[in-house]
Formats: C-alpha cells, sequence, structure tokens
C-alpha cells in the first residue's frame, strides 16, 4: 500500500479543484504533481533530481509556450492603404487578403497564415503564434508520456488499493459469520464467531489513490490524443501546409486530376526548408539558441509576401 503525507493529499485537491475550473492548465499542474509523486518514489536520490529538473524544466517550457501562444497575435494584414500584393479582398473587412491569409468568424478578422481558431488558447493560431502553439502542444506531450509511462506502477498500485478497500468496506467488523465460518463456534474458548476487524484505511489514503488514478487517466489521455494533434501538426508543417490549406490543397489536387494534371503546394519549399522557416531557423546555432531554448524570436517572413514555387535546397542556406 502507498503511503503518503496529509500534504501531498491537499494539493492533490488544490488541483482537482483547479483542474475542474481550466482543464489546460488543470492538466500542466496535474502533470507536474505527478511528476513529483513520481520522481518521490525513485530509489536513486541521483535519478530522482534527474527526474525532477527535467520535469521542472518541461513545466517552464509549457508554461512559456502556452503564455506565449495565447498572448501573442496571429497576425493581421494592414487595413490602410499599402503596396503589399494581395491575392483576393476579404468581403466582410473589405480589406486586401494577402496569400495564406483567411477570415476568422470567432475573431471577426483576417488573419495572416490562418490555422485554426484555438478555444483553448483562446486566440487564433496563425503566422506568429503558431510556433508556439506546436512547441506547447509538443513539450504538453511529451511530459504527459513521460507521466503515464512512468506512473504506470503506481496507477496499478493505487487501483489495487481501492479495490481492497473496497472489498474490506464489505466485511466490517460486526457482521456475524456465515457458512462455512460459522465452524469457528465450534473452537475452543478464546475464540469468537465473528471476523477479525479489518485494518482501517484513512481518509487521506483513500484521497491518495483517488488523486493517482485520476492523474494518470488524465496524463494518459491528454497524451494520447494531444500527441496525435502534435504529430498531425508535424506532417502538415513538413508539407508546408496549414490544417485550411490542408483542405484548400485536397481540393485543389482532385480538380486538378480531373484534369489530368498534377497540383503541386505552391508554398512547399522542400521538407527541411518548411522546418527551418516554421522555427525560424536562419544560422546553425538557431537550433539551439531558437530551437532547444525557450525564445521570442519572429518567424521568416512577415507573413504578408510569400515566394511561391522557391528553389528547394537553398532557400535558407543552414
Ligand atoms: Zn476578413
Ligand atoms: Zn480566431
Amino acid at each position: 500500500m502507498i503511503q503518503i503525507c496529509s500534504c501531498c493529499v491537499v494539493k492533490g485537491i488544490i488541483i482537482i479543484r483547479v483542474v475542474c475550473t481550466d482543464a489546460e492548465c488543470g492538466g500542466v499542474l496535474a502533470l507536474f504533481f505527478t511528476c513529483v509523486l513520481v520522481c518521490g518514489l525513485h530509489n536513486s536520490l541521483v535519478w530522482s533530481g534527474v527526474c525532477l529538473s527535467g520535469c521542472y524544466l518541461n513545466q517552464c517550457y509549457c508554461a512559456f509556450h502556452y503564455y506565449k501562444a495565447t498572448k501573442t497575435s496571429p497576425g493581421h494584414p494592414p487595413t490602410v492603404k499599402s503596396d503589399i500584393r494581395f491575392v483576393s479582398v476579404c468581403k466582410k473587412c473589405i480589406i486586401p487578403k494577402p496569400a495564406r491569409t483567411h477570415h476568422c468568424g470567432i475573431c471577426n478578422r483576417c488573419i495572416l497564415k490562418m490555422d485554426h481558431h484555438c478555444p483553448w488558447l483562446n486566440n487564433c493560431v496563425g503566422h506568429f503564434n503558431h510556433r508556439y502553439f506546436f512547441s506547447f502542444c509538443l513539450f504538453m506531450t511529451l511530459g504527459c508520456a513521460y507521466c503515464s509511462i512512468s506512473g504506470r506502477n503506481l496507477f496499478l498500485d493505487a487501483y489495487n488499493t481501492l479495490e481492497r478497500i473496497k472489498h474490506l468496506d464489505m466485511e466490517k467488523p460486526g457482521v456475524p459469520v456465515t457458512g462455512i465460518g460459522a465452524l469457528i463456534g465450534l473452537l475452543p474458548s478464546g475464540q469468537t464467531k465473528y471476523q477479525t476487524p479489518a485494518p482501517s484505511y484513512t481518509f487521506m489514503d483513500k484521497m491518495f489513490n483517488k488523486c493517482v488514478i485520476f492523474m494518470w487517466v488524465l496524463t494518459s489521455t491528454v497524451g494520447v490524443t494531444l500527441g496525435a494533434l502534435t504529430c498531425w501538426h508535424a506532417v502538415l508543417i513538413s508539407r508546408g501546409e496549414t490544417s485550411i490549406e490542408k483542405h484548400i490543397n485536397s481540393k485543389e489536387r482532385e480538380r486538378h486530376a480531373q484534369r489530368g494534371q498534377i497540383y503541386r503546394n505552391p508554398f512547399n519549399y522542400g521538407r527541411l526548408n518548411n522546418w527551418k522557416i516554421f522555427l525560424g531557423v536562419e544560422r546553425k546555432s538557431h537550433w539551439l539558441t531558437r530551437v532547444l531554448l525557450p525564445s521570442e524570436h519572429y518567424p521568416y517572413s512577415d507573413g504578408l509576401t510569400w515566394e511561391i514555387y522557391t528553389c528547394k535546397k537553398d532557400l535558407i542556406p543552414v
């Protein structure tokens, strides 16, 4: 059976309350708390320290990218007269729309390189905050996967303990023994025909085990669903597409196929170049300073003008 101090149980209750009010932030906190629990139960002090540091780092990355994704404007086309190249005019905003720009019905504005409107961020995901959104999903998935895998035994232990408590509750002291147990009454004096009282489990024992189960289920489900979403976005980024352009390009591909033609995405600059553009990598050192470490740099391009069918290999000579 897992033993835990009352302090941890109080933390667990607080986290459940936070989860109820804000699923996204609560998930982050639950992730952190589970990490602490899992690390605290490791035998090796050094390994526990490494895990705890990794969890804190992951927590910082998640918080940073989540904050930046919510607070960074996705980018809007200019509303005043300018000489930018545009492909159409928005019928709702009555302004020129540059390439890859789409109108968001929720924000009621045109968004540069719009991907989708995210209700969890309460913000549109567009040119300037797409990287933050993807990084948040990635680090959140990694944290959830870590908690889910390393906390599996903890979850099984908690589940078995709860089952045992439920079973013992059914055998409360004072309940007469029936059937074969009645034979106990035939035993010598000193024996009783009542069962031995079951070992007592405190409210905190039950709460702790329920918290562990809740957090494991939460991190596992979030890990799987968010992991699938992250993989999907990674595929789209590799192809140089947004979620909206995926549908547009699919239709265009079908339309051209009916005519016997092959359609090619005009903004696909090659897999590596697409990632460099998305991550804003312009020098080799940027893989460390801009990708592995949290960074506030602006993405490559201003989001207003896009080169079409650029040379694949040497777009960014990194
Ligand atoms: Zn518009
Ligand atoms: Zn929007």
